[in-house]
């Protein structure tokens, strides 16, 4: 998968495009509303490592944190209030660990989104280091694809059939 720049008026690549300038682990998701508006769904989070506690890892510390915004500030973000989300994009340093089994980021984040946004919320989660997890098809970049409700199986499904993605130019 190629990643256009200019997608959604360039709204992800300018708060993603950075990711892999710093030594911090960061993440942020955005909704893409089915107007074709891309709205952060609260403020990017960071740490500077991800260490062995996964309840500290950005990506848990994301969903957790109390400025995530309702379905209703995201319809009035993207200017429609009839708009649904489309899908989730969520971009981090790394991709969602498995550590501890499901105890792990790749599992928990998933009941995180449906528990704000309820079940059938397409996911893409973009990685942004190259972490040597394959790269037949010549991209070092990674990417998954689930839904907030998919099951333990499913998710460790997705996870083994990550795929290369970069941006186009
Ligand atoms: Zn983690």
């Amino acid at each position: 998968m190629d990643r256009s720049r200019t997608a959604y008026g360039g709204v992800i690549y300018r708060a993603v495009s950075d990711f892999t300038a710093k030594g911090r682990v960061q993440y942020v998701a955005h909704a893409v509303m089915s107007n074709d508006v891309a709205v952060a769904i609260g403020p990017q989070t960071e740490s500077a490592s991800t260490g062995e506690s996964a309840e500290n890892h950005p990506d848990r510390e994301f969903w957790a944190q109390r400025k995530l915004l309702s379905l209703a500030e995201l319809q009035a973000k993207c200017g429609s209030k009839t708009a649904s989300i489309d899908h989730i994009e969520i971009d981090c340093t790394l991709t969602p660990c498995e550590k501890s089994g499901y105890k792990g980021c790749l599992h928990q984040i998933p009941p995180l989104v449906k528990a704000r946004y309820g079940d059938n919320v397409k996911l893409t989660v973009f990685s942004h280091r190259d972490e040597g997890m394959g790269g037949k098809d010549g991209k070092p970049k990674r990417y998954l694809t689930c839904k907030s409700n998919s099951s333990t199986s499913e998710l460790t499904a997705a996870f083994a059939d990550h795929k290369g993605w970069d941006w186009t130019a």
